[in-house]
């Protein structure tokens, strides 16, 4: 027998735990268009305004013109083009790594990396808050999973003790954690890691272009050798395109060519896409004001936010959850600054864990003052309406 889904909804929605989508009727920006009206986003991760930057849909427009649209066929047959090698060349150099790999999202980054790296005899190690590709990844991998406090390298170091010596063991994490914000402490992940013979992986989807001098990410931002940890990253984000890469070792990049299903069984890429990704690393590389503005927007919202007593997470970047606890109480903070032209959608569990239901607002390095202050406004008066603050 199916399951009764209109139930099944019915359900969701008196826990105020249903989901809806929302139509955008216009590009990722920092203003967007839904049911025709206008509206301030603080619900993407276009940190850098790249998924609409003209010289990156430009290097799409002409890619399109010059490689068409599909790659018709996948990567080890005949679907790897010239923009998909160059791709991987731009990542690898910009990444400070000999090789990259990319695949058709993040998400399947993951499902393709993890089972290449350890087997059913091993032991994955995970940080409780990773992020659900990473999760669904370990269990298709087969090793047991064990999940470390979130950020506690002192719980980390005490399972690494107990386990059976020899066992072969990942060490999985986010750089900067996708619903909190926080950044993993990645120099002592890799101490231990280092004296317990263990691999850290990390998953850079939010660090990638918005951490380190540079934009290479959290690796780069804690100032560590980017050839101790094996790492992964989206260019859905910051980068504005689509896809997912690996990075790392020429040697394990032709293995992931050779084993990883999620790389193998699958079309490429759209050549399109890869160009618009070359595109918007350049950019990455040549604009470092970028970066700058998003810090600095990073910043005034968190002081305005904190000045006001929102209770934040302990976010060290453009991710700036509010933790409301309750789902109801999110939905309605999320609908009542839908009402006031703000967008920020409430995140629930089990996204997020019971009891810390929050709005979840990212900033961008191209929201102006003016917005900011327009969101924080509408906050004050819906934070104060419903007694979050
Ligand atoms: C978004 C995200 C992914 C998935 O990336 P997509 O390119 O969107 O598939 C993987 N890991 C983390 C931590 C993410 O936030």
């Amino acid at each position: 027998m199916l399951r009764d889904f209109k139930q099944e909804i019915k359900n969701l929605e008196t826990r105020h735990l249903r989901r809806q989508l929302r139509i955008m009727e216009s590009p990722s920006d920092t203003t967007i268009t839904i049911e025709g009206r206008r509206f301030i986003s603080m619900a993407s991760n276009n940190y850098l305004g790249l998924a609409n930057h003209p010289a990156v849909s430009r290097a799409a427009i002409e890619a399109i013109e010059q490689w068409g649209v599909g790659a018709g066929a996948a990567r080890l047959m005949s679907g790897t083009m010239t923009p998909h090698h160059q791709l991987e060349w731009d990542l690898a150099k910009f990444k400070q790594v000999e090789a990259a790999l990319t695949f058709g999202t993040g998400y399947t980054t993951n499902l393709g990396l993890i089972p290449a790296l350890i087997d059913r005899n091993g032991l994955i190690l995970a940080d409780r808050y990773c992020h659900a590709s990473l999760i669904e990844a370990c269990r298709l991998a087969k090793a047991t999973l064990r999940v470390f406090h979130h950020n506690d390298a002192e719980h980390l170091e005490k399972l690494l003790k107990k386990r059976e010596k020899a066992r072969s063991t990942l060490v999985v994490t986010e750089g900067v954690f996708s619903m909190d914000g926080d950044l993993a402490p990645l120099p002592d992940l890799l101490a231990l890691c280092r004296q317990h013979d263990a691999t850290l992986v990390i998953d850079d989807a939010h660090g990638t272009g918005v951490m380190g001098k540079n934009g290479q990410g959290t690796v780069e931002h804690f100032g560590l050798n980017p050839r101790d940890a094996i790492q992964m990253g989206t260019l859905s984000k910051a980068i504005g395109a689509s896809g997912g890469y690996v990075a790392g070792t020429t040697a394990f990049k032709d293995y992931l060519i050779n084993t990883a299903k999620a790389f193998i069984y699958t079309t490429a890429q759209p050549p399109a896409i890869a160009a618009a990704a070359s595109a918007a690393i350049r950019i990455i590389q040549d604009e470092p004001a970028r970066r700058e503005r998003l810090r600095t927007n990073q910043n005034a919202l968190h002081a305005a936010l904190t000045d006001l007593s929102f209770q934040l997470t302990d976010t060290q970047s453009p991710i700036l959850p509010i933790i409301v606890k309750s789902p109801e109480r999110a939905v309605e903070m999320s609908q009542a600054l839908y009402e006031a032209g703000i967008y920020v959608p409430a995140i629930r569990p089990p996204t997020v864990p019971k009891h810390s239901s929050r709005l979840r607002l990212t900033v961008s390095s191209e929201h102006t003052q003016e917005q900011l202050e327009n969101a924080v406004r509408s906050l004050q008066k819906a934070g104060t309406a419903l007694r979050v603050i």
